[in-house]
């Protein structure tokens, strides 16, 4: 980032860009990587890089953050949610093919929280219904899914660098594809669909999505450090859950499934029904305990500004509203040491009892 100073390198012009895209796009075995301002636009740009008809159908999890439906609502498409895995909270893959249509045209598939889709599933019925697919692995840096890497999948898969993921520029994001044609189309729609030709003439419209050359200056010392980042998130994942194993009345993450061992982006946590309390309550509980907290994803066909819309007066996902309600998750910052991890524990099992 001095460097970037003393060189006057500032904008989106630095040469930091490219060696972060480079570098990038080998760690997660991809052919092109476009770095952009945020995880949110890359998802904006993924979806109108597909350039799919009006009205179409894109199949994406209820539980996400409005990121990922906002994206296909912009492009001008219909978002068709799927209920949550009561287990893995991700996307039930085993629902997606009785939200088909003859009018979908694609599926957003996100990795929440740190533990992958089940991309092997996803993919077959992708192929099998001709479905392009896009991959949300905002929370998923340096994570594997059956030996492959998340980032790696369909046809466009994007990233985020906000401060609380893996790896961080402040503000940033990734798209990563293997097409030639995609990857142009991001870069055009990245810098307002300049046209090499002929400079301020333009065919289509596209948005200021561009990274700054000290953001990625900041990125490739941060991905340098990236397999380290992940071990010390699994092991404050493994540390939460020998301590709170045994507190009756939680669920708490998967550490693995068949496909993936957890790398807890960050550390949820279940309340069952059984407890007279939902989520709001034991958060209320834990912050007056001196523990911060933060609540679930709320379903998106429970979304006002969606519902408006004319969408999902019909739709019900009985695990995403409940989840919603009953789950919330815990600290789990690089910064955070294990003496805190084992206050935190302690607090957890006080409030909960
Ligand atoms: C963080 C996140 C995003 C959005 O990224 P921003 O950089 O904050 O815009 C998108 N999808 C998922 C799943 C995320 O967790």
């Amino acid at each position: 980032m001095t460097e970037c100073i003393e060189t006057g390198w500032i904008s989106s012009e630095g040469p930091f860009i490219n060696r972060f895209e480079n570098e990038f796009a080998v760690k997660v075995g991809r052919k092109y990587a476009i770095a952009v301002a945020n995880g949110s636009l890359a998802l904006d740009a993924a979806m109108m890089a597909l350039d799919l008809e009006p009205g179409s159908e894109v199949i994406m999890p209820s539980f996400t953050i409005i990121s990922c439906a906002a994206a296909i609502v912009r492009a001008g498409c219909v978002p068709v949610v799927v209920d949550a895995d009561p287990l893995t909270w991700n996307m039930d893959a085993n629902q997606i093919e009785s939200r088909i249509t003859p009018r979908t045209k694609a599926i957003m598939v996100v990795h929440i929280y740190g533990l992958p889709c089940d991309m092997d599933a996803v993919m077959a019925i992708a192929h099998k219904h001709g479905l392009r697919v896009i991959e949300d692995a905002a929370e998923a840096h340096g994570q594997v899914c059956a030996g492959q890497a998340c980032g790696s999948f369909g046809d466009l898969s994007i990233f985020s660098f906000y401060p609380n993921k893996h790896v961080t520029t402040g503000e940033g994001g990734m798209i990563l594809t293997d097409s030639v044609v995609l990857a142009d189309k991001c870069r055009g729609l990245r810098n307002l669909c300049f046209m090499p030709e002929r400079r301020f003439v333009h065919e289509a419209l596209g948005w200021n999505m561009r990274m700054t050359n000290m953001q990625a200056a900041l990125g490739v010392a941060q991905l340098e450090r990236l397999d380290e980042f992940v071990q010390r998130k699994r092991n404050m994942g493994r540390l939460y859950t020998e301590l709170l194993a045994d507190v009756p009345g939680i669920q708490l993450p998967l550490a693995a499934t068949g496909y993936a061992q957890n790398i807890y982006w960050v550390y949820g946590m279940v309340l069952d029904e059984s407890l007279n309390f939902d989520a709001k309550e034991a958060m209320r509980r834990l912050s007056e305990a001196g523990v911060g907290t933060r609540p679930f994803f709320w379903p998106m066909h429970e979304q006002p500004v969606l519902r408006r819309m004319g969408w999902f007066a019909q739709t019900h996902c009985p695990v995403a509203e409940r989840i919603a309600r009953r789950g919330f998750y815990i600290p789990s910052g690089l910064a955070l040491k294990e003496e805190q991890i084992r206050t935190v524990a302690k607090v957890v099992r006080e409030v909960i009892r």
